[in-house]
């Protein structure tokens, strides 16, 4: 198959030769396990049950989970495999479950949910940087989209992740998901049922990217779309990038904070103290699978 699924849009035939991210036809999964510290509509107080596949499409030179997204690290799986450890995570109770960078395996996973869907709300997390044909083979079947908003420049999008095409991909991609999904609707109990909810990690020395971002959004997603303005950044991965080698710093946090609040937006909000290793996940260990 000529692979065309992210905006990297490489044309490798998989089955011969991995393009950009490195994969090739067969599903790799580095961990499949609840999960409890996403957003609360979506891990509630049970967790959502995340499948973090192996491999990135943009692959940020931060990133958090470089063994996975740069590296590659985990094991194959087969579609009736998975199919199999989607019904153990839903037996454990979870409210959600949650696809966590699964964009360059979309056929198979589709596979893999018409042997079995979950009884629950199924998330699709991602970096935010897709196709949207790929997003339409998703309409119906995803109901919760978490996407990031990472980077408004062309410029930071190629020193970050060569893509400088980033924020015109993205920002196409989550115009496409909030019309699929329209305004949030919740359960009772808080838990999202249906809607987008985007993510925007702020970065160090870039606070003035960060409230553009925050801007589009007000002015161009549907009223009540909420936003997670995160300020975990921690220098991982080896990046040396000049100014992102350091955290976000307190009055950094409080700019961006002030501007979400005077653009009323609605949203989450991150404490301080979630910015720590503690908080990655253990990846393709015995441990990491269900
Ligand atoms: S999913 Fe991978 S092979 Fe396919 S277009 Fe994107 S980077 Fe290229």
């Amino acid at each position: 198959m000529i692979c065309r699924l992210c905006p990297r849009g490489c044309g490798a035939d998989r089955s011969l030769s991995p393009g950009f991210c490195g994969l090739g036809e067969t599903m790799r999964i580095a961990r499949i396990a609840p999960h409890y510290w996403e957003e609360p509509p979506v891990s509630g107080t049970r967790g959502t049950g995340a499948v973090f596949f192996s491999g990135c499409t943009l692959r940020c030179a931060y990133c958090q989970n470089g063994d996975i997204s740069h590296r590659n690290a985990g094991r194959d799986f087969s579609v009736r495999e998975l199919s199999d450890s989607l019904k153990r995570l839903t037996d454990l109770g979870v409210h959600t479950i949650s696809f966590i960078t699964a964009t360059p395996f979309i056929p198979q996973l589709l596979s893999a949910l018409e042997l079995w869907r979950p009884p629950v709300p199924l998330v699709w997390n991602s970096s935010g940087y897709e196709a949207v044909p790929s997003l339409r083979m998703l309409e119906g079947v995803i109901d919760v989209y978490l996407p990031d908003l990472k980077h408004y420049s062309a410029r930071m999008g190629q020193l970050c992740a060569k893509a400088p095409d980033y924020f015109e991909a993205a920002s196409a991609a989550v115009q496409e998901m909030c019309r699929q999904t329209g305004t949030p609707v919740y359960s009772p109990d808080g838990i999202m049922l249906r809607g987008t909810l985007i993510r925007h990690l702020i970065l160090p020395g870039l606070t003035g990217e960060s409230m553009r971002l925050l801007t589009w959004v007000r002015d161009t997603l549907p009223s009540g779309t909420p936003v997670s303005l995160m300020r975990q950044y921690i220098p991982c991965n080896n990046v040396d990038i000049p100014g992102l080698t350091r955290r976000v710093t307190d009055r950094e946090y409080e700019r961006v904070r002030a501007h979400m609040a005077a653009l009323e937006l609605p949203g989450f909000l991150q404490e301080p103290d979630s910015a720590d290793r503690d908080f990655v996940p253990v990846f393709n260990q015995p441990e990491s699978f269900v």
